[in-house]
């Protein structure tokens, strides 16, 4: 992942999403995934509009993330600004799709909320370290795709 110095931007200054682009040589959509990311923005009129003191603390936390490494226990918390166990190791599975999902707890330090991605595939062992409860839709998901644990039905 490209590492941006979040000291070119100039915090009393709005940029829109193509100035933005031009500060870090990078195309459009690479703003508008940080967008998306959670980077805020004024919506109300085109062509958006980034505070400058918003994007630099977004890359700068952004920088933070990437640098620091979870243990397998851990899930990184945006408001501690570091990994963080989840209060009393429990988590909840949220899928979003039938294959992948993120796990999501809260933070033993600040309360926060804090999420991890995880692949389905990847909940037996993530059950070993965490307390995971799955959510409704993700059990019909399960139970679709594993017609055989319905296998009381005679
Ligand atoms: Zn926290």
């Amino acid at each position: 992942m490209a590492n941006y110095n979040p000291n070119l931007v100039k915090i009393h200054r709005n940029y829109s999403i193509e100035e933005a682009a031009r500060v870090y040589g990078v195309h459009k959509n690479t703003v508008s995934h940080w967008l998306r990311a959670g980077l805020p923005y004024l919506n109300e009129r085109k062509p958006y509009l980034i505070l400058g003191a918003d994007l630099k603390q977004f890359l700068k936390d952004r920088r933070i993330k990437n640098k620091q490494h979870c243990d397998p226990d851990q899930m990184f918390c945006l408001r501690c600004k570091s990994p963080q166990k989840p209060a009393e190791g429990f988590v909840e599975y949220l899928p979003t799709s039938s294959t992948k999902g993120r796990l999501s707890g809260i933070c033993s330090t600040c309360d926060g909320i804090i999420n991890k991605y995880a692949s389905l595939a990847s909940l037996e062992r993530y059950s070993a370290i965490f307390d995971v409860s799955v959510s409704a839709a993700q059990k019909h998901i399960n139970n679709s795709a594993k017609p055989f644990l319905n296998s009381d039905t005679r």
